[in-house]
């Protein structure tokens, strides 16, 4: 059995979470897989439930599961509370238990969606690229000053620190997801001016020797931010480092048109996580017009990387592809000559294209 780990978390993480087990139960009965889906609390629910938002109990059992399946947490509830208290730190919690040493986000520009992006449909048309996010290390936990006074001036600093194994990591994960999709890394840096970049690119370059099948390019960051709303066509899987990832995964994020079909992946060396890479959306929690797109498409991404299910994660992506096409829109993708659906009928015509 398939030991998969739900954590609905709170606002539409419930609704959004719903959907996507049916989904996954359905293509289990369809490909024969045996998933067992076991059910724990994180971020306001958890705090509610047990006084704080990441239990011991959740974590162990998340460490043991074969994938874990997250919606979304926080709420203006929570707000006020001490930080150690609030929804947010779940995800902390479980990055760092789990060791989630890398973020994957694909961006995925569907022909029939084409017109929602904020780009020119003749420069976004065609893109599927993947963007491999660095997620523990570099210049967001490198150390760090917030105040110092040198020569009678207030100064702070962060330091953008990497090591060998590190890159070596990371870049081995980004070929080895390159290998199945369309065989072509990018890799961004800047090391034209940092030495943490200069040795990224050294360590890339390593490693891209045990991958001839693979090929490689180069970017400096701030061609790579253009080139993302130039061209973003041109890019398969991009490879970064953690602060560099954090800001091109979001612009990647707008060109496909709602982030309520954005999924994403947290890979771990105990377990890895799913997730969609929208909040918790508590202006329409509880409405059942929440897109459930994001987290069925990050079910398949779980079935993909952790349960090793290509065929059954691209099934749903199929689905999710001619339920586009069959016109159906939830609110957030809406235009008028559409048929517009709430949560639970965009479920079940998913299911229904399986
Ligand atoms: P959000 O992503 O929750 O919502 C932004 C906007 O997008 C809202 O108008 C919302 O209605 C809409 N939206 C989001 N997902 C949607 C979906 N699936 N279908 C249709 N519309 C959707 O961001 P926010 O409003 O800034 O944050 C709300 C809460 O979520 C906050 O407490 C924030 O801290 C939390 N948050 C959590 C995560 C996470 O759990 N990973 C990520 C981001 C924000």
């Amino acid at each position: 059995m398939k030991k998969i780990i739900v954590i609905p978390g709170d606002g539409i993480g419930q609704e959004i979470t719903a959907s996507a087990v049916k989904v996954l139960r359905k293509v289990d009965a369809k490909f024969n897989i045996g998933m067992e889906f076991d059910y724990r609390d994180a971020g306001g629910t958890s705090y509610e439930k047990f006084g704080t938002p990441l239990t011991d109990e959740a974590l162990d059992a998340c460490k043991k599961a074969d994938g874990v399946l997250f919606g979304a947490v926080g709420g203006k509830k929570w707000d006020s509370l001490p930080v150690h208290l609030r929804p947010e730190k779940a995800i902390f919690g479980l990055r760092k238990g789990l060791g989630l040493f890398a973020n994957l986000r694909p961006t995925k520009v569907y022909p029939e969606l084409v017109n929602s992006s904020p780009l020119k449909p003749e420069l976004v048309g065609g893109s599927d690229l993947l963007i491999v996010r660095e997620l523990v290390g570099g210049i967001y936990f490198g150390p760090r000053c917030e105040s110092e006074t040198k020569d009678g001036v207030e100064q702070a600093w962060d330091t953008e620190i990497y090591s060998v194994p590190e890159i070596e990591r990371i870049t081995r994960l980004a070929f080895e997801t390159a290998r199945l999709r369309r065989g072509k890394v990018t890799s961004v840096d800047k090391a034209n001016v940092l030495a943490a970049s200069r040795l990224w690119r050294k360590v890339v370059v390593d490693v891209a020797k045990n991958f001839p099948d693979v090929e490689l390019n180069h970017l400096y960051v701030d061609n790579a931010a253009m080139q993302l709303v130039l061209n973003p066509a041109q890019f398969d899987v991009i490879v970064t480092n953690n602060i560099f990832g954090d800001i091109l995964s979001d612009e990647a994020a707008v060109i496909g048109g709602s982030i309520g079909l954005m999924p994403s992946a947290s890979i771990g060396e105990l377990t890895s996580l799913y997730e969609p890479i929208h909040g918790s959306a508590p202006d329409i929690a509880g409405k059942g017009i929440a897109n459930p797109m994001g987290t069925i498409l990050s079910a398949a991404m779980l079935l993909r990387y952790s349960l090793n299910r290509s065929a059954a994660a691209a099934v749903i992506e199929t689905a999710i592809e001619r339920t586009l096409a069959d016109g159906y829109r939830t609110a957030d993708i809406f235009t008028d000559g559409f048929k517009r659906i709430g949560t639970d009928e965009a479920t079940e015509i998913i299911c229904n294209n399986i």
